[in-house]
């Protein structure tokens, strides 16, 4: 049976350019970074073009981008390291509405356990926040504004510069997650004007366990781990070189690539939405057709639960992805269609089809004609679906 991958935005394949870059740093040149010998500075030459190459990708100075081990932990430095710092003068933070857990959980975590106030900035039905909700709760006891690029599960482009001027008139620090946007379309950290932002490579096409905060020169911060002076003292630990330069040599090909990319998955994806909506009834689009990440196509088939049609299109060699998370047997909807304001009947409906590289027509046509079926007999089953 033919293994269909449409979960791009959980995770790629390492490119075989990349990996071999890689595998480099593994055998021959291993030398650990911070050693004064002659492996040592190799090592460390390598770590620091890989640095040069990816500031300059995103138009910051070298010395303002520290790798950590991914998005996960750029996303908890940003929300814990830099609240820490304003522990006495200021207790506020806004996270957006359709956060990934990497920066709603160390904000939730504040708000529990550390008395910090948090307010959620909301959206629309596409997804995105406004200026006018963040002006009405940005307040002078705000430490951190942290809003996404773009949202993993429907792909909506946030317009962050509108939201960072905000905050930066209030003199309150913003922080942005790029990890889904990186590579894929520009992004310049000063054009954004963010103060923040964190980035990976496993989103395109390279290895998981490494990524990079951007930090602001002059924006302070707490560390969160202890017991070295790598990366000036931020994010003590032996460099990951390998990955490093597998990040830096994976965001130069999707640079390379990004127009070429784009036309193609956009392409795809239109191909795809128009040919489910015109075979299946029923079928919402969440998120925003316009202004998205074009691989990312999420789509509600109403009436049934997302984790069913998932199970079902794995038997048949498809893999995709749903945002709810199933806790005893019943399905909650994911917290990015509740911000949004989808029913639950669309909300649970939800699955992601996320296009990649190696996305053909022929495979998307083979998705079709397996979910026809599929939803049809689901929907049968179904206790709340009723044919409109
Ligand atoms: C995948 C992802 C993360 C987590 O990154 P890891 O490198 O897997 O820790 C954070 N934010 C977003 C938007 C993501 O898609």
């Amino acid at each position: 049976m033919e293994q269909i991958y449409l979960d791009h935005n959980a995770t790629t394949p390492v490119d075989p350019e990349v990996a071999e870059i890689m595998s480099r740093y593994f055998v021959k040149d291993f030398g650990n970074a911070s050693s004064v010998h002659n492996f040592g500075r190799d090592a460390k030459v390598a770590l620091e073009n890989a640095r040069e190459q990816i500031a300059e990708f995103i138009n910051c100075e070298p010395a303002e981008l520290y790798f950590t081990s991914g998005g996960t932990e750029s996303d908890n430095i940003a929300v814990l390291g830099t609240t820490y710092q304003y522990k006495r003068r200021k207790n506020h933070l806004i996270v957006g509405s359709t956060e990934h857990h990497a920066v709603f959980e160390p904000a939730e975590f504040l708000h529990q356990k550390e008395n910090w106030e948090l307010d959620f900035l909301p959206v629309d039905r596409d997804g995105f926040c406004t200026a006018s909700d963040l002006e009405e709760l940005i307040s002078d006891k705000t430490a951190l504004v942290s809003v996404m690029h773009a949202n993993n599960e429907t792909g909506t482009i946030q317009d962050i510069k509108t939201l960072a001027q905000i905050a930066n008139s209030h003199k309150v620090l913003f922080h942005t997650d790029a990890v889904q946007s990186i590579g894929k379309i520009r992004v310049d950290v000063k054009e954004l004007g963010v103060d923040m932002l964190s980035l990976n490579a496993h989103k395109i096409y390279g290895p998981k366990g490494i990524g990079a905060l951007f930090i602001r020169q002059g924006v302070k911060i707490a560390p969160l781990f202890y017991g070295g002076s790598h990366e000036k003292k931020r994010r003590p630990g032996t460099e990951n070189v390998a990955g490093a330069v597998g990040l830096a040599r994976a965001l130069e090909i999707a640079s390379q690539r990004m127009e070429q990319d784009h036309k193609k998955l956009s392409e795809l994806a239109d191909y795809f939405i128009d040919k489910v909506d015109s075979a299946i009834a029923d079928v919402a689009f969440n998120g925003s057709r316009e202004k998205r990440i074009p691989q990312t196509v999420n789509l509600s088939f109403v009436g049934i639960e997302g984790e069913s049609i998932l199970l079902s299109l794995d038997l048949e060699g498809i893999a995709c992805s749903s945002g709810s998370a199933c806790t005893s047997g019943s399905t909650e909807p994911s917290h990015v269609m509740t911000a949004m304001g989808k029913p639950k009947i669309e909300a649970q409906g939800a699955i992601r089809f996320s296009l990649g590289r190696s996305t053909t027509v022929k495979q998307l046509d083979y998705v079709v004609e397996k979910l026809i079926p599929t939803i049809e007999r689901l929907r049968s089953l179904s206790p709340v679906y009723e044919k409109g």
